[in-house]
């Protein structure tokens, strides 16, 4: 039996949530701002390069299933083009390519010598063993292999993929290749070339994200209120890490529901029952739905989860000073602007979540090298190159007196730009 439910993909049709669209506002009005070209934007409002596959894949019951699959790399100026692949039921084309314009941003913003990248595959892993999953991840690599690799397009995880997935794609294309290739992604496990630090890089950089903008609020770690929605990769060790630094983390959420106390969260407790997809929320009866989440009173307010959960319906009812994104695109356009109109502090996503991909670099470069650092090493560069990222930005937005959001595009579009220019493409 063959099976495909793209059509029913509800992100296909909801073009209010385009974003695509509000990502390539942003990059036109940031480089406007900057003072390029109509031509400039011409070139980096899509991708340089978008690959749609078709991947069948054995299921255990014997059937075939055919998975769409998506890499897109949306430019190559700055160096070879880096990003996640997502493992989702609501992937699309227009999401992986905005999602890959968002890397080159990050890059820009942490000056890493990458342009952007991103896959994705129409799949609910969640409904899937393990065997179906490597078939899968086996199979995605087969059919994009052609345009990608260590010096070309560096995959890595992001949502619901992980080490083991990484390490599947890494065997397939060291077999395609005929000789063990550990750069040719990142987010690998330990043993197999990944660095220390890697699986909790997004939630260390969010971290220091949270430490710099509560310092220009006056607030201390200990005295602030945190609410997380997610409970993946991002906000699961991020909970970790405010609930030791002395924070009150009070709700957190999951796909299915949040979960709320006043006194804050037994967040050891709530780590040690999740499963491997972040869910934990099912296991209590007394839960709130995740856009109650989103209103609760607190100090730092985290969506750690997907696109398009803040917007002009509830950015009103926002009851946070600061909101710090450590997932992809959580806010629309019109909500920052409500958001920044209400003096809110907000930390972009391209900005807060750029943690992860600048442990993937270290673990490139050290793949690249043969020579691995220690844990400490890998945390105090990720130290100097987020606060630096940080800095650039919040002193961006303050002296041309703009939100973050745009000072950050500001900042992540300028190096892809100029590398463009003296290549001579523009
Ligand atoms: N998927 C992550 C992101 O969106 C990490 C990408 C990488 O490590 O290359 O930033």
């Amino acid at each position: 039996m063959v099976a495909d439910k793209q059509s029913e993909n509800p992100n296909e049709q909801n073009d209010n949530l385009d974003v695509l669209k509000s990502t390539q506002t942003i990059v036109q009005l940031a480089l406007e701002k900057l003072g390029y070209p109509e031509e400039v934007f011409e070139l980096l409002k899509e991708p340089i390069r978008m690959m749609t596959v078709r991947i069948p894949v054995r299921m255990d019951d014997d059937s075939i299933k055919i998975f769409t699959g998506y890499r897109a790399q949306h430019n190559d100026a700055v160096g070879p083009t880096k990003g996640g692949v997502r493992f989702h039921p609501a992937v699309t084309e227009k999401e992986v390519k905005a999602l890959s314009i968002w890397m080159s941003l990050k890059a820009g913003i942490v000056d890493l010598p990458y342009g952007g990248g991103k896959g994705g595959i129409v799949c609910d892993p969640r409904e899937m063993s393990f065997r179906e999953l490597e078939g899968l991840s086996r199979g995605y690599v087969r059919a994009i292999s052609q345009i990608v690799g260590p010096t070309k397009d560096i995959p890595a995880p992001d949502v619901f993929t992980n080490p083991q997935i990484m390490a599947w794609m890494m065997d397939e294309y060291s077999r395609i290749d005929e000789f063990n290739n550990p750069g040719f992604i990142t987010g690998k496990p330990i043993v197999l070339g990944g660095s220390h630090g890697r699986e909790s890089a997004t939630a260390k950089g969010v971290t220091i994200c949270i430490n710099e903008a509560i310092k220009t609020k006056n607030l201390k770690l200990e005295d602030t209120k945190v609410v997380i929605q997610g409970f993946g990769n991002a906000g699961s060790f991020l909970a970790k890490f405010l609930h030791d630094a002395g924070a009150k983390v009070i709700g957190i959420s999951d796909a299915y529901g949040g979960l709320h106390d006043p006194d804050g969260l037994d967040i050891d407790y709530l780590l040690d029952r999740r499963d491997s997809f972040g869910t934990v929320t099912k296991l209590f009866d007394q839960t709130i739905t995740n856009e109650e989440l989103l209103e609760l009173e607190c100090d730092i307010l985290v969506p750690a989860a997907v696109e398009n959960q803040i917007t002009e319906k509830n950015a009103k009812n926002i009851r946070a000073s600061i909101i710090v994104e450590a997932a992809n695109g959580p806010t629309t356009l019109e909500a920052t602007k409500i958001l920044s109109d209400r003096g809110i502090l907000l930390v972009p996503d391209v900005l807060a979540s750029a943690g992860g991909v600048t442990v993937s670099y270290f673990e490139w470069v050290q793949n690249n090298q043969g020579y691995y650092w220690s844990e400490e090493e890998i945390e105090e560069k990720l130290y100097k190159v987020m606060t630096k990222g940080f800095n650039n930005v919040y002193q961006t937005a303050v002296t041309r007196r703009i939100d973050m959001r745009l000072a950050a595009y500001m900042v992540g579009v300028r190096k892809m730009a100029e590398a463009a220019r003296f290549r001579g493409w523009i």
